[in-house]
């Protein structure tokens, strides 16, 4: 039986992207080959607010005891190893009594599976089959991977994720892939960050979007370049532009500008609902 490190397993509304609204089980894994320390700091600056809390870790006993940030990663305690400890390696036999512990109904009906991270598609690709295939998620009909779009599928688990697809009696699995590409505001270094090559490769597999977290016009003008050479590789799918913000009073600043930015563009607009509804606070 496999076993997957989970920094955080809760129910909530997913608040981004294709399925804004859908209510969701996120799973949330540990690991990220990222940092994204430029998230809400000015252009060539790198957040540090999370030193100051790991400092302090002693403090915190449980993952959601956590303070949020404002800058940087909003899920820092998902990859950063200096936080490990706060999440458990769980069966997938354990993760899948834990989800249908959190569905409304304790078995999936129209909820969706959001398995997010961290950066979801390291390592873990060879353990979710086992959780996929396990009796408990058998009517589970829709997956989103959040991904940065830097990790190349195993043809192991490429091939899994196809026969995953295949039509049931009464209704046909669909597996999406929300790619939130990094642009130079995450403080990654771009040739790392963009790689269409690995994001094709995902529509062959299922649907896949771009979403782009965006401040100012400068990022959008990015946003809008960076899309292009995707299509230029042959991508296909929709693209979103999403504020930043993983707290209220910066997303509040930003997220009209942003839907005036995509509307002006002809993209799509992502809200983030997870702030203005539940604060963004650990759960949600
Ligand atoms: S890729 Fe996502 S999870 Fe990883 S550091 Fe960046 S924002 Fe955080």
């Amino acid at each position: 039986m496999s076993k997957i490190k989970i920094a955080e397993l809760f129910y909530s509304i997913q608040g981004e992207g294709r399925y804004m609204g859908v209510p969701s089980v996120f799973l949330r894994t540990f690991g990220c080959n990222f940092k994204c320390a430029g998230f809400g700091m000015p252009k060539g600056e790198l957040s540090t607010e999370v030193e100051a809390i790991a400092s302090r870790i002693h403090e915190f006993k449980k993952y959601e005891e956590l303070p949020l940030v404002s800058t940087g990663c909003d899920s820092y305690a998902s990859w950063d190893p200096r936080f490990k400890d706060l999440s458990p390696m769980l069966t997938t036999d354990a993760i899948a009594d834990r989800i249908t512990q959190i569905l409304p109904f304790n078995e999936w009906q129209d909820e969706h599976l959001v398995i997010t991270g961290g950066e979801p598609l390291l390592g873990w690709q060879r353990a979710y089959p086992d959780l996929l295939i396990h009796p408990k998620m058998a009517n589970l009909k829709e997956i989103t991977f959040e991904t940065n779009g830097t990790q190349k599928l195993t043809p192991e688990f490429k091939n899994f994720l196809i026969e995953w697809q295949m039509p049931h009696v009464d209704f046909t699995p669909e597996v999406t892939f929300s790619v939130s590409a990094k642009l130079s505001c995450s403080g990654e270094e771009r040739h790392e960050a963009i790689r269409p090559d690995i994001v094709c490769e995902y529509e062959e597999v299922g649907y896949a979007y771009l979403k782009f977290v965006v401040a100012t016009e400068e990022d959008a003008e990015e946003a809008i370049e960076t899309a292009d050479i995707y299509r230029a590789e042959g991508f296909t799918g929709p693209v979103y532009l999403m504020p930043v913000g993983g707290v209220e009073s910066v997303y509040t600043l930003n997220n009209r500008r942003v839907a005036e930015l995509a509307m002006k563009n002809g993209l799509r607009y992502s809200d983030r609902l997870q702030v203005p509804l539940f604060k963004n606070e650990w759960g949600t």
